[in-house]
């Protein structure tokens, strides 16, 4: 194993149960799904073990990341989930089975550049039902545009619509708001005469309707990331008790300790702003013994949402390259070179492994 820290280990027998259980939950309910590697870079250990896992497509908002897939040849089909820019389409139709969309004007431009590639592209037309992020606000207007893709853009093939809830908007989904999405998908196929054959209704958030057994008839598509990936967010921020068959602790980040000293818990001398310019408020608690460990908010965003699973030990603060940690109660006596980890939220999973220094490894079969 790689002794160079700070690492992530990711425990692959859990991902892999989430993996499957969140498959057969969504396949028993006739929702296929599309697993979401973007929140972990896209390693290809974890793409390749998702699609095994019963994946129907993979899926990532960075072209660079169905790069890395397709040199390592982990089978497709690959969907792209940010919708595109001009500047990208050569890519999209070159590496990306399907896309989300909703821009006529790209939509053209796309079916130019599979025209050009020789290739046939599949599209899924976005619904905006109040998260306020990508998606057509007027239905109207939508319906047109899939009609159009239908009849009008021969390189592109209309495979169905889709939503994105619970990012910007926090908007929860709802059996009303999934109800729309399949009511658009109805007033589609009344218009090209066949049925499409994905209505994909969102995200992680939305596997919540699986659990519960309220997703409408209708929807047979998600894209699940986070929960896959870290089963933290609907059990522990939605307080989802029963869903305890998606494992938690699937990713931890190991640091070394660099520093170990009793220090007083308030600066000394005038305060002004830290380096990130925030003006911080200090609790004077007396001397206590605190570490450093050799990582930062440039490896995981922010540190102290950072879970410790050290006993005894809390995060009180950082910066850019080092975390600052109270281990005054800890019942383990720390030295300079221990190794101590944490259990990641999205946000830390995102930038860690979004960094080139810091090693992933894996354990388990
Ligand atoms: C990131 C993303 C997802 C997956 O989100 P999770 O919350 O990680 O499940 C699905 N759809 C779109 C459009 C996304 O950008």
């Amino acid at each position: 194993m790689d002794r160079k820290f700070p690492r992530i280990v990711i425990d692959r027998d859990k991902l892999r149960n989430n993996c499957t259980q969140i498959v057969k939950h969504c396949e028993a309910r006739g929702i296929a799904v599309a697993g979401v590697i973007k929140g972990a870079g896209g390693l290809p250990e974890i793409a390749r073990l998702y699609r095994s896992c019963g994946a129907a497509q993979l899926a990532t908002s960075r072209l660079e990341q169905m790069e890395l897939w397709r040199r390592e040849g982990i089978p497709g089909p690959y969907m792209l989930l940010r919708v595109p820019g001009l500047s990208e389409l050569p890519e999209v139709a070159r590496l990306a089975g399907y896309s989300l969309q909703s821009d006529a004007t790209t939509l053209d431009a796309l079916n130019s550049v599979c025209a050009e590639q020789g290739v046939t592209h599949r599209v899924i037309i976005m619904a905006d039902l109040g998260d306020l992020r990508e998606g057509f606000w007027d239905k109207t207007e939508m319906v047109e545009v899939c009609c159009h893709v239908e009849q009008g853009l021969d390189h592109l093939h209309l495979a169905g619509v889709g939503v994105n809830l619970g990012c910007y908007g926090a908007v929860k989904p709802t059996p009303e708001n999934m109800g729309q999405l399949v009511d658009i998908a109805r007033a589609v196929e009344a218009r090209i005469g066949r049925q499409l054959e994905i209505v994909s209704g969102g995200a992680t958030s939305s596997y919540t309707l699986v659990h519960w057994g309220t997703m409408p008839q209708g929807i047979n598509h998600l894209r699940i990331g986070e929960t896959a990936l870290l089963a933290k967010d609907l059990q522990v921020d939605w307080g989802i008790s029963d869903m305890d068959y998606l494992l938690r602790g699937t990713m931890r980040l190991e640091a070394e300790i660099i520093e170990l000293r009793k220090k007083p818990t308030h600066p000394v001398g005038e305060t002004v702003i830290d380096a990130f310019g925030n003006r911080p408020t200090f609790v004077d608690r007396g001397m206590r013994l605190r570490a450093l460990a050799a990582f930062g908010r440039a490896d995981v965003g922010q540190v102290e949402t950072l879970l410790c699973r050290e006993p005894g030990m809390t995060v009180i603060g950082g910066s850019s390259d080092h975390c600052i940690l109270d281990v005054e109660d800890c019942p383990r006596a720390l030295r300079v070179g221990d190794v101590v980890s944490f259990d990641l939220s999205y946000s830390h999973m995102l930038y860690a492994t979004g960094r080139t220094d810091i090693a992933v490894v894996f354990n388990g079969a």
